[in-house]
């Protein structure tokens, strides 16, 4: 009897064990965020737990038919591995089977199973965990798109594009062909950012890159690099695949404007540069170079057009970047001179004062013309440092000719709006003017029309505050930019330079000669002096008399020249 009891007991203890057991692993499925499939090859026993509906919500699995019901779950390249995965009796699957991709399209499913052998070998259960791993997947994908493609406009990225073009270059070397690189800008982005804002300046990026896109082809890549840069390359180029019929594509969708979505509507262009392997260079990251290179050229010509790579390009651009690294050196050592150039009162052919020209020796005593280093010193910047020995150095060398010959006359400096741009530039020019005891109105600063017009409103506002001291302000090289009187005047200047090419062309050019003539009548008009530039000619200087022009500058009065001889100028001119 005890016996009997002792069996009882222990079965019921047994029994209490396992509803504790299935409490605790229902307990795990149902916390659990994956779903499970069991499936009893043996008994054709299967069942779905945990969290099934979240993966399956329409797939009722009552025995082993209806797991075919699961295909129409999944995108169509992942049947075949679906179907391994329920049937082969076996674990490993490849990497890529034990990942599918549900018909949803956006849920991505990591499958691991487990199977339970019998003493034959034969498999008689199997688990098959689903796991979710969506975010994981789609974070990875979003990456790799982004290590290859540009998030605003859908091209390829400046990285691939290079990794892409190297291919090409390798290729073109066996196949003995060529590779052309077309670098693309869109022209005065800066404006349309500046004037209208970032947003607008992204959307013309991408519909400008959409465009773009469509010459997109197997042997064309079509990349965006940054801002408003775009680059494309063309494997073996002739025919449709020609540079000239893309930029002529271009040319011509450009001349619609582009509507943005406020509707307003926008009219751009662009500059394009081209370079091409074999003939321009031999690497990836040269030909995108020298395409660069001719794509700045391109916008100093005017803009709107293309340009073609050439070795004179070359020459003059490595010209260029060895003067720009001797330049930092000589505004380091301060290895520069000033000149001096008289300018006279055209009646009384009276000195009315001197414009400061520098000069530069460069190390192997060779002469380096200003119009070759200021705009390099412009785009680097050693302008600002340079500009303030020539404004310091001019000064003081005038100051001291002043003392000594009680001279009469004005000292003028060319100062460029990179200057005028620095916060202290006008209390600069004041110290200096405090500290070599010299008038205002001694002092000239000159400028050219097209940098003011770049930064109108915050220059003017400095040439007034200087006015306003006395200070003289000019315009230098009237005649070659915007030459519109009627916005001079609103302009705070004293004084109007008017270029050396109007000067030459005037004596044999009619038209010429009507547009000079109005320009002295309203010069005078608006209360403005006029001096003309590089008068070489006795015929030049009597033209200009004639016509009322009340200054003159040139070689034939005067060439700029050394300290020393301008010093012996003002002793002759003495009493
Ligand atoms: P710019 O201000 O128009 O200066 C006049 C230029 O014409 C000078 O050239 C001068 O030597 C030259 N010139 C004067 N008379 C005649 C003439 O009768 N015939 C000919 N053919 N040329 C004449 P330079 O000294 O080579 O200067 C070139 C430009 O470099 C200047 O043009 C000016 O824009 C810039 N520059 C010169 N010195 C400075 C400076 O200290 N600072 C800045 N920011 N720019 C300077
Ligand atoms: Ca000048
Ligand atoms: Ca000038």
């Amino acid at each position: 009897m005890d016996e009997l009891r002792y069996q009882v007991d222990l079965l019921s203890a047994m029994n209490q064990r396992l509803k504790n057991d299935e409490k605790m692993y229902r307990l795990i499925c149902d916390t659990s965020s994956n779903a499970f499939l069991y499936v009893n090859f043996v008994e054709n026993d299967v069942r779905t737990l945990a969290n099934w509906e979240f993966f399956f919500p329409e797939v009722e699995i009552k025995d082993m038919k209806d797991l075919a019901k699961l295909y129409s779950q999944v995108e169509d390249k992942y049947v075949l591995p679906l179907r391994d995965l329920l049937f082969l009796e076996k674990t490993e699957l490849n990497a890529d089977s034990g990942i599918i991709k549900l018909k949803d399209g956006r849920t991505w499913v990591e499958c691991e199973s487990a199977i339970l052998y019998n003493e034959e070998g034969y498999a008689t259960d199997k688990v098959i965990r689903f796991k979710d791993i969506s975010k994981f997947k789609n974070q990875n994908e979003e990456l790799t798109y982004m290590a290859y493609y540009d998030v605003l406009t859908g091209l390829y990225n400046r990285n691939y594009f290079v990794r892409l073009l190297t291919d090409y270059v390798r290729k073109a070397e066996e196949e003995n062909v060529i590779v052309a690189v077309m670098f693309v800008d869109i022209d005065d982005f800066r404006k349309i950012n500046d004037g209208l804002g970032l947003i607008v300046g992204d959307e013309v990026v991408q519909q400008f890159g959409q465009f773009l896109s469509c010459f997109q082809s197997e042997n064309i890549l079509v990349s965006h690099f940054n801002a408003d840069i775009y680059c494309i390359a063309i494997y073996n180029p002739g025919g449709n695949r020609s540079i000239e019929h893309i930029y002529k594509a271009i040319h011509e969708r450009v001349k619609t404007p582009f509507t943005l979505s406020t509707g307003q509507e926008l009219l751009i262009s662009a500059s394009a540069g081209v370079a091409e392997y074999p003939e321009a260079a031999k690497t990836t990251l040269d030909l995108i170079n020298c395409a660069e290179i001719v794509m700045f050229k391109a916008k100093k010509l005017g803009k709107d057009m293309i340009q073609y790579f050439d070795a004179p390009i070359l020459k003059e651009f490595l010209q260029n970047v060895s003067i720009e690294n001797k330049l930092k050196e000589a505004v380091f050592s301060q290895n520069f001179t000033m000149n001096f150039q008289p300018q006279y009162y055209i009646h009384e052919k009276k000195m009315r004062g001197m414009e400061a020209l520098i000069r530069w020796r460069d190390n192997d005593g060779k002469m380096i013309s200003p119009s070759v280093f200021i705009p390099i010193a412009e785009k680097n910047g050693t302008i600002v440092p340079m500009g303030m020995w020539v404004i310091e150095e001019s000064i003081k060398t005038f100051s001291a000719w002043k003392k000594k010959y009680d001279c009469k006359a004005i000292l003028s400096l060319n100062i460029s709006a990179i200057q005028y741009m620095q916060n202290e530039f006008v209390d600069n020019i004041l110290a200096i003017i405090k500290k070599y005891d010299l008038n205002p109105e001694e002092l000239e600063l000159e400028i050219t029309e097209s940098v003011l017009i770049e930064n109108f409103k915050e220059i003017t506002e400095k040439m007034t505050i200087l006015r306003d001291y006395g200070v003289r302000i000019s315009l230098d090289d009237f005649g070659t930019g915007y030459s519109s009187l009627s916005y001079l005047m609103g302009l705070p200047i004293d004084t109007l330079k008017i270029d050396k090419s109007f000067i030459d062309t005037s004596i044999t050019d009619e038209n010429t000669k009507v547009i000079m003539e109005s320009i002295i009548v309203m010069a005078k008009k608006l209360g403005f002096e006029t001096i003309a530039e590089g008068v070489e000619t006795k015929e030049q200087f009597d033209y200009l008399e004639e016509i009322g022009c009340e200054c003159i500058q040139g070689y034939l009065l005067g060439k700029p020249m050394p300290k020393e001889e301008m010093e012996q100028l003002l002793v002759s001119q003495e009493g």
